[in-house]
């Protein structure tokens, strides 16, 4: 592959691209940062790029029509696993689809949503801590089962949007005096991703989506009817992680995830754009920098070594799907997106195996999370060994509980 020049855009002079914040947050960024263009999302790349491209993703992306999924007879690729996967995908499925042909927005993975009504012609009159309190009340009552909020941080923004009917670079449509950001995050589903790897469990993905579109939508619609400006907005437009480590909701695991105290790396992430008067959250430390400094589970559980099992580094594997200027973990984005190509679905093992993904509604599962905090850390991660946690569940057990409720 020939790789294209990175548009000028992205050349921006980043000089003073580190923030005060990092420090909290854990990133280090320098002066060789360059902004992401969305064109290089390894989704995109499967459609321009012919080294990405094959067979076998092409497969993939049609398996989420259920009548050209190459059903298996082994247990989690089974027709009624592909059927539950395309099903609890159709939400954003739908959505996104909306509007493709017509005006080529591929609303919530490409572009910014934009089926709203008019909000409010006054504006309301409450403070920004008035209206923190409420948006995080209503924001929980529409869905949500995070809310937390940060100052806009142009860095995270993508520099261009992209076009897969053209395949070309499209304007980046946001608004640029936008001043905060509302990040919402959604649970998957716990016992689905317990059957990873499996068709099945990429219902848990589908569904995360699905009920993130639910509160982002609502969400959005509410700080309209407050008077003030408010785009919606799901994988496109921004890194949502960055975006919502800076908004209090958590730390940044080995594996690239969002790791939050409540569900540990098992949501997904959508973001809202505003003016609304707001006051920022803190970045939050639980311990998950130290944990994952000690832990291995999900670099040796990654069935193509995609996750680092060394320190964080300013690594950009094939140079252009990945940040430039950040140091950190990151992944090998074309590894992974290969495997999950190859095997027909997605793939959750790094979260499957996660030390944080448990159930916290029970109290043992609290203890070991906070001895994940301290001290107590390597016993955690040794109990965490011991007693299975994270060991693969089949889809048979998964649909006999389902059924039994
Ligand atoms: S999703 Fe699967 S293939 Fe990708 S990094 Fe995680 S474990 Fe590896
Ligand atoms: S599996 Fe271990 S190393 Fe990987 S993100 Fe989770 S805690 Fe960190």
């Amino acid at each position: 592959m020939v790789v294209p020049e990175l548009d000028k855009a992205c050349a921006t002079d980043w000089r003073a691209a580190s923030k005060p914040l990092d420090a909290q947050t854990g990133f280090e960024v320098t002066e060789d940062f360059e902004r992401f263009n969305q064109k290089y999302d390894m989704f995109n790349r499967a459609v321009w790029d012919e080294d990405v491209r094959s067979d076998r993703s092409r497969k993939f992306f049609e398996s989420y029509f259920t009548d050209l999924a190459q059903f298996r007879k082994v247990e989690g690729f089974q027709h009624r696993d592909y059927a539950l996967r395309n099903a609890a995908w159709y939400i954003a499925d739908f959505t996104s689809d909306l509007l493709e042909t017509t005006q080529d927005r591929k609303e919530g993975f490409l572009d910014t949503y934009t089926m709203f009504r008019e909000g409010a012609s006054r504006k309301t009159e409450a403070t920004a801590e008035e209206n923190s309190a409420d948006v995080k009340r209503a924001g929980k009552f529409l869905g949500a089962d995070a809310i937390g909020i940060c100052e806009y941080d142009e860095r995270w923004v993508y520099t261009h949007n992209y076009s897969r009917q053209k395949l070309t670079d499209k304007a980046m449509d946001l608004p640029e005096d936008l001043t905060h950001v509302v990040v919402i995050v959604n649970e998957m589903h716990h016992q689905t991703i317990q059957t990873v790897p499996s068709a099945l469990s990429g219902a848990a993905t589908g569904q995360g989506y699905s009920r993130d579109i639910i509160s982002v939508l609502s969400l959005t619609q509410y700080i309209r009817n407050l008077g003030y400006r408010a785009v919606a907005s799901l994988n496109d437009t921004a890194l949502s992680i960055p975006l919502a480590i800076q908004a209090g909701l958590g730390q940044y695991g080995r594996h690239g995830l969002l790791i939050t105290p409540e569900f540990g790396p098992r949501v997904r992430i959508a973001k809202i754009f505003t003016d609304l008067p707001l006051i920022p959250d803190q970045p939050i430390d639980f311990g998950v920098t130290e944990t994952c400094n000690h832990c291995r589970r999900c670099s040796d559980g990654c069935p193509v070594k995609a996750i680092p099992d060394d320190a964080p580094k300013f690594e950009t594997h094939d140079g252009i799907s990945h940040l430039k200027g950040v140091k950190k973990w990151t992944i090998n984005a074309r590894q992974c997106f290969t495997f999950w190509a190859n095997q027909g679905t997605d793939c959750s093992i790094c979260i499957r195996v996660c030390p944080y993904n448990k159930d916290f509604s029970k109290r043992f599962n609290r203890l070991l999370r906070w001895m994940l905090s301290n001290r107590w850390r390597r016993l955690a991660l040794w109990l965490d060994v011991k007693l299975k946690y994270g060991e693969r569940k089949t889809a048979g057990w998964w649909w006999r509980r389902a059924a039994d409720g």
